[in-house]
C-alpha cells in the first residue's frame, strides 16, 4: 500500500493545501494529512479546532486520512508505514527550504522520499501566514479557505 503523508501546520488549511491533496491522490492508495506539533511554534489556532477542520474539508474523500504527530516527521512516517511524503512549491525559497528538509528527511526516514507538486498559478500567492494575517487584522479570508471552515467571529476584529 501506498501511504504519503502531507505535513504541516495548517493554521489554517488552505485552498492551495486542498488543492495540493487533490492532485496527489491518484499518486498514492492513502494521503495522511498530518499536523506536526512543534513546541517552539506559537500558533493561531488550536490543534483541536486545525484537526477539525481538516476532517471536515476531508470528509468526502475516502482515500485522505487526517493526524497529527510530536517529534521527527520521519519517525511518524516509519511508525505507520508511509515511505512518500507530499509538499508543496510555490517558489524559490519553498524550494531552497524544502531541498534541505527533504534531504534529510531521506537520510533520518531509511530512504522517504518525497514528492513535490508545483503550486497552480492562481494559488501560489496563498499561504496559510497571510491567510492568518487577513483574519488577524480583521480582513475576509473566505477567498483563500475551504469553504467549509467558519471563522470564529473573535478573530474577525482584533
Ligand atoms: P509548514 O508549517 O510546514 O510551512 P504549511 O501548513 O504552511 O506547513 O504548508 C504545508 C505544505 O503545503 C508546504 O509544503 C507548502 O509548500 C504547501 N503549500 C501551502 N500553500 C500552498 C499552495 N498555495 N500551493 C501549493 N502548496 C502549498
Amino acid at each position: 500500500m501506498k501511504i504519503a503523508v502531507f505535513p504541516g501546520s495548517f493554521d489554517p488549511i488552505t485552498i492551495g493545501h486542498v488543492d495540493l491533496v487533490t492532485r496527489a491522490l491518484p499518486l498514492f492508495d492513502q494521503i495522511i494529512v498530518a499536523v506536526g506539533l512543534n513546541t517552539t511554534k506559537k500558533y493561531l489556532f488550536s490543534l483541536e479546532q486545525r484537526l477539525a477542520w481538516l476532517r471536515q474539508v476531508f470528509a468526502g474523500y475516502p482515500n485522505v486520512r487526517v493526524d497529527y504527530f510530536e517529534n521527527l516527521t520521519a519517525h511518524y512516517c516509519q511508525r505507520i508505514g508511509a515511505r512518500y511524503l507530499l509538499r508543496g512549491l510555490r517558489n524559490g525559497s519553498d524550494f531552497d527550504y524544502e531541498k534541505t528538509i527533504s534531504q534529510l528527511n531521506h537520510i533520518v526516514g531509511g530512504g522517504i522520499e518525497t514528492v513535490f507538486f508545483i503550486a497552480q498559478p492562481e494559488l501560489s500567492h496563498i499561504s496559510s501566514t497571510i491567510v492568518r494575517e487577513i483574519i488577524v487584522g480583521g480582513g475576509n479570508a473566505a477567498l483563500f479557505i475551504p469553504k467549509e471552515i467558519k471563522i470564529p467571529t473573535e478573530f474577525k476584529r482584533l
